[in-house]
């Protein structure tokens, strides 16, 4: 099968990749470099069945291929808070784009949207069924908002052009190869533990999220894919924490002698994040399989040797829920 993958050379999408090429695929992988790095695929580059384009998809592009995962776009709230009015276009225009090509050519489209479209969910666990709670003129609207039209778009040319669709909801998702200056909670603990810095907890850290190890969530994009069902589907691991618990296990893990520090809690953050993962069990037969607590190992031991940190982990038995 040949398969392109925009956001390739990202976190999510360098892991995809990785499936896909062991599976036997020719792969295109496509990426303006804006948070992603040529260092997550370069163990690829000059392989018969891969090939990386620098290009940004809010250009139009021609390509012959079977299957379309289209992930390009900044995923943290630090990045893609940056330059506003672009990650609007690259979720708009960007998957207008990806999806002409689609149409053009007959290949199947998988769209990797996010739990965010619930916005500040006032229902709890979130069930695909949630229509959300966003605020259309927020900081985070360019991304939710923008992940929202995504969706729409993907839908309507399923309706009117019958292009085979895909629809994911990603929620919060973690594991090796993030950026040092990624900005989201586990890599922004875990780099703070490991340099002795004092963990940023946003707010008082009442607020939850649901975190699963990226080798799952490629999983389960795999499974959608290669299923009959459109989706929108809920992808994530149902586990619940509050944000000082995953501060406590990261220091326990990591340092037990740096500090806490809170700090102001950003304008729209969500307080309650869980997936309903019943239509994914249901559907796909998936669910997550990697623990919180060995997920965190194998990320903690990434960030440890890139950043040079020498060490081991200290044992933790149990990550607190809630
Ligand atoms: P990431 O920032 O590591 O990867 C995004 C990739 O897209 C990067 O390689 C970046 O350079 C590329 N990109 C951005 N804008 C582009 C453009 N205009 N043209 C071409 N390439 C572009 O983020 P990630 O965590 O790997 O997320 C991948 C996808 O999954 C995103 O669509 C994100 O919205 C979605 N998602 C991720 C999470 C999560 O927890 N990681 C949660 C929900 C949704
Ligand atoms: N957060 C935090 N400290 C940090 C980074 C994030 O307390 O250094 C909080 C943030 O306010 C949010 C949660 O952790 O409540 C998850 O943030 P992230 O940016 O990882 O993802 P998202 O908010 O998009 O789910």
């Amino acid at each position: 099968m040949r398969i392109l993958v925009t956001g390739g050379a990202g976190f999510i999408g360098s892991h995809l990749i990785d499936r896909l090429m062991m599976e036997g695929n020719e792969v295109i992988c496509l990426d303006n470099f804006y948070t992603g790095r040529k260092h997550n695929v370069l163990k690829w580059i000059g392989h018969p069945y891969f090939e990386l384009i620098r290009h940004d998809v809010t250009e139009p592009i021609r390509l012959e291929v079977d299957q379309i995962y289209h992930l390009a776009c900044p995923a943290s709230p630090v990045h893609y808070q940056y330059n506003p009015v672009k990650t609007i276009k690259t979720n708009v225009i960007g998957t207008l784009n990806m999806l002409g090509l689609a149409k053009r050519i007959k290949a199947r489209f998988l769209l990797a949207s996010t739990s965010e479209v619930y916005g500040d969910p006032e229902v709890h666990p979130q069930a695909e069924e949630y229509w959300g709670n966003v605020n259309p003129i927020g900081i985070r609207s360019c991304y939710d908002e923008g992940k929202r039209v995504a969706e729409t778009l993907t839908f309507d040319y399923h309706r009117q052009n019958d292009v085979d669709i895909r629809v994911v909801r990603i929620f919060n998702t973690y594991g090796p190869r993030m950026l040092e200056n990624d900005g989201r909670v586990v890599s922004n603990f875990i780099v703070q533990a490991l340099k002795g810095v004092p963990l940023t907890v946003y707010g008082n850290g009442a607020q939850t999220r649901s975190f699963c190890y990226v080798s799952d969530l490629v999983d389960g994009f795999i499974r959608l894919m290669n299923s009959n069902h459109t989706g929108p589907i809920n992808l994530g691991n149902p586990e619940e924490y509050t944000i000082l618990e995953l501060a406590q296990t990261i220091q326990r893990m990591v340092n037990p002698d740096v500090d806490i520090r809170f700090e102001p809690l950003p304008q729209d953050d969500p307080r309650r994040r869980r997936p309903d993962i019943t239509k994914a069990q249901k559907l796909l037969d998936w669910q997550p399989t990697v623990p919180v607590s060995e997920g965190l190992r194998l990320t903690i031991e990434d960030f440890r040797s890139r950043l040079g940190v020498p060490g081991t982990i200290s044992n933790t038995d149990r990550v607190g829920s809630v």
